[in-house]
């Protein structure tokens, strides 16, 4: 049986220079940047808030592992950090800490935040349609409570996580491991309340010692637990006894765009949830009266589609430290790929390529990668960036460029590119990138 959809004629609602779709760390710095550069930017999130998976997957700690190294926060990212510090402070007191956002702040910090840089802000705008003519976007939908709304912008940005906007238009991409389409699993984080605070700080810091403790008994098969999660990164922990993110339940083999899978996954997760909650209340010291105090409000992912975009960063590009003229962002080499199949024998070696389990290789010293501009490309459309963890890359060297804080540099660099495109009157396919380098420059992204 099929059915046919309607074709509808729809009035163009606003006009803009630059429209930003996803409002994660992506989409913040592409539509901050992109106002601050002189373009009329609007930003449309699906969800009621922004942050993306800072705020919706609780991922708080951003950048631990530029600790000891000679890397810093750049840009809009580190711009973020500092004055939201400066309104908030950090409430962690675990010892050494690194710097952590809490999420709930952090959203009313951001809708200040874009505001003040001059972006028009869309919140339940979930597009998943767009009109192409010519190999350019003509408009983009957002489906709306009140029907599909249709908004026309000179460049369209997509940095929703999944290159849904890409998808809608056509762009090819690729999805997980070559051989499989296997992704890494979804999350869903929860928090609690009601810690011992005072125990799980004074010898230390007991809730490493937890997650090392937990790490060797599920290892040597001892935790009879049905989640196949090894690992138990804690966030931070509140003098009043809040853990503001456990990063536990994982579902694997799922397809992150699959409506299905989706759901299934949200289900699974907060049964592997609630398993462990018993599960922690039992076996970890100073969390034996702790409630959940809430569960993320959607599950997250680390990958899912990849644009075919006119350069595709690979490993190989990545373990050389190749140099590109066209050098957007430069990064510290680091690769973190949960075992997208759940073989948890690996080494976390990059030999393996995400087939013999799990990748985690740490910053090394100076060690870094360039991210050329035209992995932001879609070889087939002349108006669109996408930028993000869904840029154009092979899916080991994605497991390096979807670090928070190199996400938000690459939609600060496409951002700059659509202003720039304007104000060329180009498109960013023609855009000067030695002169978007510069003004990359000037907003404090160091760039060779
Ligand atoms: C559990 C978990 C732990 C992680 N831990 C770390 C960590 O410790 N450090 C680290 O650096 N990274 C970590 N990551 C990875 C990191 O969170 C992501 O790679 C990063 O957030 C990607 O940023 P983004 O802006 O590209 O996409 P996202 O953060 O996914 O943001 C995309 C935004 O677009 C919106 N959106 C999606 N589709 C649409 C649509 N069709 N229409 C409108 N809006 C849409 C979403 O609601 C979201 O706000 C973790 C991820 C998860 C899930």
């Amino acid at each position: 049986m099929q059915v046919t959809l309607k074709e509808r004629v729809l009035d163009i609602s606003e006009s803009v220079d630059v429209l930003v779709v996803g409002g994660g760390p992506a989409g913040i710095g592409a539509a901050v940047s992109s106002a601050r550069n002189g373009s009329a930017t609007m930003l449309l999130e699906k969800r009621g808030f922004l942050g993306g998976n800072i705020t919706a997957s609780y991922v708080e700690t951003c950048n631990y592992f530029f600790k000891g190294t000679p890397f810093r926060s750049e840009g809009i990212y580190a711009e973020i950090e500092e004055k939201y510090h400066a309104s908030y402070g950090s409430d962690d007191i675990r010892k050494d800490a690194p710097l952590r956002f809490s999420s709930e702040y952090l959203k009313i910090f951001l809708d200040d935040f874009v505001k003040g840089a001059g972006v028009k802000l869309k919140l339940h705008a979930f597009v998943n349609q767009v009109v192409v003519e010519n190999n350019e976007i003509q408009a983009v939908i957002i489906q709306t409570k009140k029907g599909p709304v249709a908004i026309k912008a000179k460049v369209v940005i997509d940095t929703t996580g999944d290159a849904d906007v890409a998808f809608s238009a056509g762009v090819p991409f690729e999805q997980g491991r070559e051989k499989d389409g296997l992704c890494q699993p979804g999350t869903v984080s929860f928090r609690v309340a009601g810690a011992n605070a005072k125990r799980l700080t004074e010898d230390g810091d007991l809730l490493k010692v937890h997650g090392k403790t937990f790490n060797e008994d599920y290892r040597a098969g001892k935790t009879n637990l049905s989640c196949k999660r090894q690992d138990l990164p804690f966030g931070r922990l509140t003098a009043g006894g809040q853990i503001s993110y456990i990063n536990y339940s994982c579902e694997y083999g799922i397809d992150p765009t699959d409506v299905d899978d989706l759901t299934l996954g949200e289900v699974k997760c907060r049964q592997y949830i609630m398993e462990f909650y018993k599960y922690m209340k039992e076996h970890f010291e100073g969390l034996e009266n702790v409630e959940i105090s809430s569960i993320a409000p959607e599950i997250g992912f680390r990958d899912s589609r990849r644009i075919v975009g006119e350069y595709r960063l690979t490993i190989e590009d990545m373990e050389e430290n190749r140099q590109f003229d066209d050098v957007i962002a430069v990064y510290p080499r680091f690769y973190d790929m949960l075992a997208p199949d759940a073989n948890m024998d690996g080494d976390g070696s990059v030999e393996g390529k995400g087939y013999k389990g799990h990748i985690y290789v740490p910053v090394e010293g100076n060690r870094s990668f360039q991210i050329p501009y035209k992995t932001m490309l879609p070889v087939n459309i002349n108006n669109m960036l996408v930028a993000g963890r869904c840029l154009s890359a092979d899916h080991v060297a994605q497991s390096g460029v979807r670090a928070i804080s190199l996400c938000m540099m690459t939609g600060e660099a496409a951002g700059a590119a659509a202003a720039l495109a304007n104000n060329e009157g180009t498109s960013p396919k023609e855009i000067n990138v030695k002169e978007l380098q510069k003004v990359l420059r000037a907003q404090n992204i160091n760039l060779p």
